[in-house]
């Protein structure tokens, strides 16, 4: 059997693995790995491969760290001789981090322990060696606290319990009267660290362990245990991460910022993530260790002198003021500062994307610890990439690739109103960490946020921080608003990533959890009142703020123009409406791939000639309600076909079943009685008989139109003499296709299509002029997939409905699949809902093969996609492969398939 290689190196500018193994060493280890090889000065460590984490769940802890003990030995000995130090030496000890790292990164799911390997000997040793008693005592804290919380699992599962540690912290400040953690001495570090000790005794019933070796085997398996936390879990399924990922392991060689006044640690970014700004920033601490930063518990610090301008001029504060209070990192150690901005700048470059950096200076010294690209808004994520491709960094191709459709959708959304933003009452002003505007009620509870959403209200998360138990609330509030953290606290980089507007660190704001209230300079709001949020400003305004369409010009324009430079398939939209249209071309539709001519029946007094219709008892009684609805179709399309002058129009005739029509309350049916001159309970009746067990597979689409054919001919005329009389005006009008619903059998759009061509032969006779046309189905049921080489020997195109050829192949209800969907994703037997992400191995191979076949016997077949799926980046890109001409998806959507047509087609390319 070969030898697998579970443990690989890095230190000292070389590294066993490098920054393409993602999928073996993570995100984290891989790079740390790279920044080794690129001369980075990085504290020597190893990682653990992901594949141990599935061997973990598998073989279970004992037999993995018994396949992992001499691997992990001899790694320890590697970091030990080039640190000069050993683990486990009580004199001088090697303290060591470990961290986890999957793939993609997930912010705040593992927990990283720091400053492993302390036990009451070696703290001593730390303390004499640096000189720095306070320090070891510090560190040895932390290690116990965070050792606890993680591997002794003393955190509590349920966020109203307070963590025991930071319980005893407070009394402990309390009994001596102190307000800051910085201000706790030696002593009271002592003094913590028995009374920390002494509460694991307590809850664990064991003594926290002391062996080095013991604490690093623990450490490890709680990074494994992490990746099935419930926070975990909830995060890759927001994020379609597949649990077989796994996480890697890094163990590090500590390095520390919390030695004193020239020790600090921080996080920065090459670029600006909220605006995409080529301007390196960042916040530091000093004397801090870890994620001090994030944590919000001290205010953290500009690294540069102009981002620290920038934020004392928000927050009202006067320069000389700044300087004494919240200098910058340029000014407090510009020698350190000069190395990070070089380092920042080359890796920036290197890796051609915005890197977000995490950096430890020990005593003026600096340390890289992780890099990786950047999460970043839409807005910054499109400027960089342009940026990029001017800058020479990037390819065209690899700035399309750059843009993560479903993203954009964030610059689509409005802004808010520039008339009613002037009037807007600000009452507080916090950072503006992720950019867009927001209204909605406030709440409190991220689970109030989630129980409000589904009543279907709008909400913004007010809170004093966040933390990864508010991931649910957060992503379904309109926006989150925190009194504490920085830039880059979990609030601010979570919400960005999310595309969520969010507000953190407005410090005017006193939150009271169990009032459930608000007070903003002694205004008290409660649970449930309005207030809006600006991320791009960072201001909160009372009450409800309207809002303004976006600007699509600029970068954005430029990245869509690129786009469609490179894709092969053309993007269209489903509209019912002149303006639905009007909105789609802005976004850059090139056509509508659906129509759904009744939803135009809703709208006014129509509903009534509609009803009148389907409730007469024959043939004349149907005609003489579609002589009105004729001249209102008419009209109707004359408007779509007039905005889409130029481009395709796929017109669906009638598809529903007839019952959605009908008035199905008592009073409603009284009226219509009343209005057709016949009685209530023949009205009731008609009503009644109209009802089907399984309506999705009954009485409806092409098989109204064969039974009634003379709702085919009406609509057939309205939408040919729409046509004509625009030629007639002299309009530049749209190219018409007649779409015929729900075919399973040649013979029902044979029979339809004579319907059709019989009554535009007559139209075209009345007027004297003709129209070109053509006439095509959908493919929507199983078995017009399978026969589709029949069926293009009568459609002249096709368009796959995927919402119904899904329902009808998986044989899910799309209105009941709530009841299992849950389950079944939560079991694995689903890895996403079907209606939204297209089956590819299911229902995209019906649509594949009914591509090839429906070719085989009509060459130019155009094909196109017009379900739900057609704005979805990954089946656009099955699509794509698939052969499609087009696709067809909501207004808001057009953008993002364009991006997603273009990547798929810049993939294929370079396949060949
Ligand atoms: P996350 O994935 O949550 O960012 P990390 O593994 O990056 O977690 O660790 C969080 C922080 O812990 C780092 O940003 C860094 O400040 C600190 N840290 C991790 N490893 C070390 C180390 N070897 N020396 C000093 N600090 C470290
Ligand atoms: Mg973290
Ligand atoms: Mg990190």
């Amino acid at each position: 059997m070969s030898q697998v290689k579970r443990v690989y190196t890095f230190g000292n500018k070389q590294a066993e693995g490098n920054g393409k193994m993602r999928e073996l060493l993570g995100g984290k280890g891989a790079n740390l790995a790279e920044m080794n090889l690129i001369g980075m000065p990085v504290p020597p460590g190893f990682t653990i491969t992901t594949e141990v984490c599935t061997e973990y769940y598998k073989l279970g802890k004992d037999q993995v760290v018994e396949l992992l003990k001499p691997e992990v030995e001899k790694a320890v000995k590697y970091v030990e001789e080039i640190m000069g130090v050993k683990f486990g030496n009580n004199e001088d000890p090697l303290l060591l981090s470990v961290r986890s790292g999957s793939r993609a990164s997930m912010p705040g799911m593992m927990d990283t322990i720091l400053n492993l390997g302390l036990n009451d000997e070696a703290v001593a040793g730390i303390a004499k060696k640096s000189g720095n008693e306070r320090f070891a005592w510090d560190s040895y804290r932390r290690f116990v606290q965070m050792y606890g919380d993680v591997v002794l699992g003393m955190k509590p599962a349920s966020k109203e319990e307070e963590d025991p540690f930071e319980v005893i912290i407070h009394t402990l400040k309390e009994e001596k009267g102190v307000h800051n953690d910085t201000d706790l001495t030696t002593e009271d570090l002592k003094d913590l660290v028995k009374r920390f000790k002494a509460a694991v005794k307590e809850v664990t019933g064991h003594d926290f362990p002391t062996s080095p070796w013991e604490q690093l085997w623990g450490a490890v398996c709680s990074v494994f245990d992490s990746w099935m936390n419930e926070r975990a879990i909830l995060y890759r399924q927001l994020n379609k991460i597949p649990e077989e990922w796994g996480t890697a392991v890094n163990v590090q060689a500590m390095v520390f910022g919390n030695m004193g006044e020239t020790s600090a640690t921080g996080v920065c970014f090459s670029r600006d993530s909220s605006t995409g700004e080529n301007l390196f920033n960042g916040e530091y601490l000093v004397n801090a260790q870890g994620e001090d930063v994030v944590a919000g518990i001290r205010t953290p610090q500009e690294i540069t002198i102009i981002g620290s301008q920038r934020w004392a001029e928000r927050k009202g504060m006067s320069e000389a003021e700044r300087k004494a209070t919240f200098p910058s990192l340029e000014e407090v150690m510009p020698a350190a500062y000069k190395e990070l901005f070089d380092i920042q700048k080359k890796m920036d470059t290197y890796f051609k994307d915005m890197q977000d950096m995490e950096f430890t200076i020990q005593d003026g010294k600096l340390w890289m610890l992780q890099t990786r690209a950047g999460k970043r808004t839409g807005a910054a994520m499109v400027k960089i990439a342009m940026d990029m491709l001017r800058e020479g960094l990037i390819t065209e191709e690899e700035a399309i690739l750059r843009v993560e459709p479903n993203k954009l959708d964030e610059l689509l959304h409005p802004v808010f109103d520039k008339a009613a933003i002037k009037s807007a009452k600000t009452i507080s002003r916090g950072l503006p960490a992720s950019p867009g505007a927001a209204t909605g009620q406030i709440v409190f509870f991220a689970d109030d946020a989630e129980a409000w959403a589904n009543q279907g209200k709008e909400t913004i998360l007010v809170r004093i921080e966040t933390s990864p138990e508010d991931l649910k609330g957060m992503n379904v509030a309109n926006g989150i608003l925190t009194a504490r953290g920085g830039m880059t606290s979990h609030a601010a980089v979570v919400a960005r990533g999310m595309g969520k507007c969010c507000v953190s660190g407005a410090s005017n704001l006193k939150i009271d959890y169990k009032a459930r209230t608000l007070e903003i300079d002694g205004k008290v709001y409660n649970e449930g009142d309005f207030i809006s949020l600006n991320g791009t400003t960072g201001e909160v305004y009372e009450g409800k703020v309207a809002t303004q369409k976006p600007e699509l010009s600029g970068d954005f324009g430029e990245i869509m123009k690129l786009a469609d430079k490179y894709a092969k398939m053309l993007v269209r939209t489903n509209a019912d409406t002149p303006h639905d249209a009007k909105v789609a071309r802005e976004f850059g539709a090139q056509g509508i791939g659906l129509c759904r001519t009744e939803h135009m029946f809703f709208e006014g007094d129509r509903i009534k000639s509609v009803r009148e219709m389907i409730l007469a008892n024959d043939e004349a009684g149907r005609r003489k309600a579609l002589a009105k609805l004729l001249p209102i179709q008419r009209e109707d399309f004359e408007g779509l076909f007039e905005v889409m002058a130029g481009l395709a129009v796929t017109v669906r005739l009638l598809d529903p079943p007839l019952h959605e029509f009908v008035p199905h309350e008592e009073k409603q049916q009284r009226e219509m009685a009343a209005e057709l001159g016949i009685t209530f309970e023949e009205v009731r009746e008609k009503v009644h008989s109209l009802a089907e067990v399984n309506p999705m597979l009954g009485h409806r689409g092409c098989r109204l139109g064969n039974t009634y054919p003379e709702i085919t001919e009406m609509q057939a005329r309205a939408i040919i003499e729409a046509a004509l009389n625009l030629k007639k005006k002299g309009v530049d009008a749209a190219k018409v296709e007649i779409m015929v619903p729900l075919v399973g059998n040649v013979k029902e759009l044979e029979y339809q299509k004579d319907i059709i061509e019989t009554t535009i032969a007559k139209v075209f006779e009345e007027y004297g002029d003709t129209v070109e046309y053509t006439i095509g189905t959908m493919i929507e049921v199983p078995r017009a997939a399978v026969t589709a080489d029949e069926i293009a020997k009568v459609a002249q195109f096709f368009s796959f409905g995927t919402n119904d050829l899904t329902q009808m192949t998986l044989g899910f209800s799309r209105d009941d699949i709530g009841k299992f969907l849950p389950e079944y994703l939560k079991r694995g037997i689903l890895k996403v809902d079907p209606f939204e992400v297209l089956d590819q191995d299911g229902v995209g191979q019906l649509v594949k093969g009914a591509v090839a076949k429906g070719r085989s016997t009509r060459e130019n077949l155009k094909c196109g996609i017009c379900g739900e799926h057609g704005g979805e980046p990954s089946s656009v890109e099955f699509c794509h492969f698939a052969g499609l001409n087009y696709v067809s998806c909501s207004p808001y959507r057009v953008p993002i398939a364009r991006l997603a047509a273009a990547q798929a087609a810049i993939k294929e390319s370079k396949m060949k």
